[in-house]
């Protein structure tokens, strides 16, 4: 196991991409430099996707052009196109994501088109987004299940991450966008996995859906990876996902490593005080279990 992890904290994109309420700008903006200050140097502060399909992320700029750019921490965004890479330079981003799906159906939902189709829109926008100097992440949604098609195959994952990083992304994602992976299907495609790529390439991002993420996040650190995505309070769900409840919460990740002695350089009161902050405008009690112990 790591000795030191790194947490992507994805709760002011992810999180609140997927909340009903709107949050006003100031109150993001707020939210992005409390996750900051508690030590995150990793943040996923929004999305340059369209507004007609994604109103809540309308005010990726404003947010972009409010925060406070903390030295040491990499303030990200998603871009799914060359539009919205357009957008997310000239709010001078640190880096960008894109975010291929691993199943047909989830894709044409998702993004309206193929899989094939988001993969050569992923490799323009890594391409441009290089020749920018702009450092590309990529996420890869439904690894684990689709919730439209069921079973994803490991060997799908391992040829889309190879091609994701061929295109020249320094990091994958695999998603499971729909918080169904258990911790043997973890260590089954870690091992497949980390024999075709370095697994310092690869991060996981888990949903808590049927409560399996934290313990999914430990059959990956034994099998070797030491970058995780998390949701300050447990913030999100995915719209195009029945059922997909929210991201891994910041808190119950950070609080099962500090008790494993794995370094994140994130202050647990931080991230409980910039959920407390968040809580009253996403209109529902935040699920994160050490955040509830807490109060
Ligand atoms: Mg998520």
């Amino acid at each position: 196991m790591n000795d030191k992890v790194q947490i992507v904290e994805v709760g002011p994109r992810d999180g609140l991409q997927n909340e009903a309420a709107r949050v006003p700008v100031a109150d993001k903006i707020a939210f992005v430099n409390r996750l900051a200050a508690a030590g995150h140097t990793r943040i996923e502060v929004t999305a340059f996707v369209s507004p007609r399909w994604v109103p809540q992320m309308a005010d990726a700029a404003e947010v972009c052009a409010g925060i406070e750019r903390r030295p040491g921490v990499r303030y990200s965004a998603l871009v799914p196109n060359l539009t919205g890479l357009t957008r997310a330079r000239d709010a001078a981003i640190d880096e960008i994501a894109v975010f291929p799906s691993a199943s047909e159906t989830f894709s044409q939902r998702n993004l309206n088109q193929s899989v094939d189709e988001a993969m050569a829109a992923a490799e323009e926008v890594c391409t441009e987004s290089l020749s920018l100097g702009i450092p590309v992440r990529a996420y890869l949604s439904t690894s684990f299940g689709c919730p439209f098609e069921g079973d994803v195959s490991p060997a799908r994952v391992i040829e889309l991450t190879t091609k994701l990083l061929d295109f020249g992304a320094y990091e994958i994602s695999i998603s499971d966008t729909i918080g169904i992976a258990h911790p043997r299907q973890v260590t089954e495609l870690l091992h497949e996995l980390g024999a075709r790529v370095p697994l310092e390439n690869i991060a996981l991002h888990f949903h808590d859906t049927r409560g399996t993420a934290l313990v999914n996040v430990y059959a990956a650190l034994e099998a070797g990876v030491a970058t995780f995505d998390a949701s300050a309070g447990g913030l999100g769900g995915c719209p195009y996902a029945p059922g997909a409840t929210g991201n891994l919460a910041t808190e119950d990740l950070v609080y099962m490593l500090d008790g494993l002695g794995v370094a994140t350089g994130i202050r647990l009161d931080g991230i409980i005080e910039a959920s407390r902050a968040i809580e009253p405008l996403v209109g529902h009690p935040l699920p994160s279990r050490m955040y509830r112990a807490s109060a």
